[in-house]
């Protein structure tokens, strides 16, 4: 199953490479940004905690501020971020837990550890689940961690990747163990194009679709 799924992706990625065009993976930011970010970006669209990061960052000069800010004074500037009092206190949590254990708020040393110990150390933050903790190893460091949302999630179901039932969380690792770490963040972001673009939730346009032909639920709902 393994070894037949690992070819099946190898595939599927070179066909999604010469519809989307090659994909290099390059840093977005730095870790202890990035972490902040998707913290913001969780349960929202990219548009409103984009919006809301920048408007984080403008009002405050460093991580450290946000640090020491009050409560109130964060909520104000990530309000269209939504569940703006749980993502206000859970940042100001995170940074102060990694103040007191690091010193500082350098998480390099992260990109240095196995990849499942890394993984381990971001989730043993508040709010930090497998995807958070997957999106941040990936986009700041371009280790082989595979962020599973809400497309790649489907989209891998469909295309047969993992079973019907296996949970978000689970599919991080299920799916870490088929694609060649080189590919994670590519192929990561060629699931999350074609489920926008494509493999919608609800009306998937499988008539249209390039992995047609090597798609198990093309029958079912094309
Ligand atoms: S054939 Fe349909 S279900 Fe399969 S990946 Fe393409 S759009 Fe999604």
């Amino acid at each position: 199953m393994h070894e037949s799924n690992k070819s099946n992706v190898v595939q599927l990625s070179s066909i999604l490479s010469e519809e989307y065009g090659q994909i290099n993976w390059k840093p977005r930011h730095d870790a202890i940004n990035e972490l902040v970010y998707t913290i913001l970006s969780q349960h929202t669209s990219d548009i409103n905690s984009e919006r809301a990061f920048r408007n984080l960052m403008s009002s405050f000069c460093s991580v450290q501020s946000i640090a020491t800010a009050s409560l109130l004074d964060i909520e104000k500037c990530i309000r269209t971020a939504g569940l703006h009092k749980i993502k206000a206190a859970r940042i100001k949590d995170v940074l102060n837990i990694i103040l007191k254990r690091v010193g500082n708020f350098d998480l390099t040393f992260l990109a240095e550890m196995p990849l499942e110990d890394a993984k381990d150390w971001l989730k043993s933050l508040p709010g930090v689940g497998p995807k958070t903790a997957a999106i941040v190893l990936c986009f700041s460091f371009g280790m082989p961690a595979m962020p599973v949302d809400t497309h790649i999630y489907r989209v891998s179901r469909r295309l047969g990747l993992i079973e019907p039932k296996v949970s978000a969380d689970k599919a991080h690792v299920l799916l870490e163990k088929i694609i060649d770490p080189d590919q994670v963040f590519a192929f990561h972001m060629y699931l999350i194009k074609h489920g926008r673009k494509i493999c919608k939730a609800l009306k998937p346009r499988c008539g249209e679709c390039v992995l047609a032909s090597n798609c198990p639920s093309k029958l079912k709902l094309g």
